[in-house]
């Protein structure tokens, strides 16, 4: 980040957290002149006026059909567009600038998810995994409001077959930057019992997800087979299963087993037979293509063997979106380093993914594959006024990245005026 941005940034959050408490339910919010994209695939209506009470949306319609409450905080968003928030639907608080979440000042967890999250647009993010204990202890205090970000719904900590990680790993993973493997409770399970317990452990704990390692990441063995992945679904009920498959033939375990949604593209594999697209998509699984992360990952390989790398997940995620495979927007962003979601829109876009997909897996298709059932991702009254407000049209990729205001739960909880 830009030094000029970031004390843009502090001085928002320093204005925040005069006004925070004080707007609150009482005054009305109410977003004029907009662009406003109710759903992915509706009309977008023009000239539009959103009005937001507590945490609600009260109104959405054409201006001229909306009462404007006349003690209303009025935000003029002409030539600007509103979507749904945003959801990131994988990422990691696994960095150890996240350690110690409870006692960190306030206005550094907050400039941190700012970074990371908010200033991108995303008012929901998915943990696929972390230290559990120290992901609650954010959570809580950003929905106590007194940290601003979105909202964090969690799978804890991993499951991982025998042996995974080795120590070699835990020892890099550690030099790299992040929290200890031991301090983050992971569990390798060999048999039906163990997987059963895992499961069990972490919903007692009240995780939002289950996350297995049907591989290592990396290798192409199999750490946990279909059998036991199965179990694990059985076991987790009506818990969602996100799984890491690596490579197809893990990918096919996973989709047999019944998980809901496959966490990354397996670009070692080349492009997927067309049965394991016809498979994914009989059993109507939600794919997380997280491209990005792929050039991410060759980063220190020569230009060509990573661009090729790239290129077969763009193909199978091209193959996916020819299916009509629903699909998850998230980019690993907190294993990745790079928090700039950019670069995994115009993947997507290369992929053939129309902006309307494009947003469609930004807000409704993880709304109701990762949501409440109360959840649309949809802007409609009665929703929870998660917004994301962009400086202009969303008639390509670049669209998405223009993030000028994010309102969480109705608070405004980021701005951007240039
Ligand atoms: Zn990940």
């Amino acid at each position: 980040m830009d030094p000029d941005l970031s004390l843009r940034v502090w001085l928002v959050l320093a204005l925040l957290a005069c006004s925070m408490s004080a707007r609150a339910d009482s005054v009305p919010l109410v977003l004029t002149n907009a662009t406003i994209h109710t759903q992915p695939f509706a009309a977008p209506i023009q000239n539009g006026t959103v009005v937001v009470r507590g945490s609600r949306i009260a109104a959405v319609g054409p201006s001229e059909s909306i009462d404007i409450p006349p003690d209303a905080h009025l935000i003029d968003c002409r030539d600007k567009t509103i979507t749904a928030g945003y959801w990131n639907s994988h990422v990691h608080f696994l960095q150890r600038k996240w350690a110690r979440a409870s006692d960190t000042s306030a206005a550094v967890l907050t400039t941190q998810l700012a970074n990371m999250f908010t200033r991108h647009g995303f008012t929901t993010v998915i943990d696929a995994w972390s230290n559990h204990g120290n992901t609650q202890a954010l959570r809580k205090r950003v929905n106590a409001g007194e940290v601003h970000g979105p909202r964090i719904l969690t799978a804890g900590a991993p499951i991982y077959g025998p042996g995974d990680p080795p120590a070699n790993v835990a020892a890099i993973w550690e030099a790299l930057g992040f929290f200890s493997l031991d301090a983050i409770g992971i569990d390798r399970v060999a048999t039906k019992a163990d997987v059963e317990a895992a499961v069990v452990r972490r919903i007692e704990r009240g995780v939002d997800f289950i996350k297995l390692y049907a591989t290592s990441p990396g290798r192409g063995s199999f750490r946990i087979g279909e059998p036991l992945l199965k179990i694990a679904v059985e076991s987790a009920a009506q818990v969602p299963v996100l799984i890491h498959p690596s490579v197809e033939s893990a990918l096919v375990a996973a989709v047999s087993a019944g998980a809901d949604v496959i966490m990354h593209t397996t670009p070692q594999s080349g492009l997927w037979q067309p049965a394991t697209v016809a498979l994914m998509k009989a059993h109507d699984v939600a794919l997380v293509p997280t491209l990005s992360l792929w050039p991410y990952e060759m980063r220190h390989e020569r230009a060509d063997v990573a661009e090729r790398f790239a290129r077969e997940a763009v193909n199978q995620l091209s193959a996916w979106v020819a299916a009509e495979g629903v699909v998850l927007f998230g980019t690993d962003v907190g294993y990745m380093a790079d928090d700039d979601p950019a670069k995994e829109y115009a993947l997507m876009a290369q992929a053939n993914m129309s902006p309307a997909e494009i947003l469609a897996s930004l807000t409704t298709n993880p709304a109701s594959r990762l949501g409440n059932a109360d959840e649309s991702g949809a802007i409609e009254v009665g929703a929870r006024a998660d917004l994301t407000v962009l400086g202009g049209p969303i008639d390509s990729a670049l669209g998405f990245t223009d993030v000028r205001i994010v309102i969480q739960r109705g608070a405004v909880i980021y701005t951007r005026d240039d």
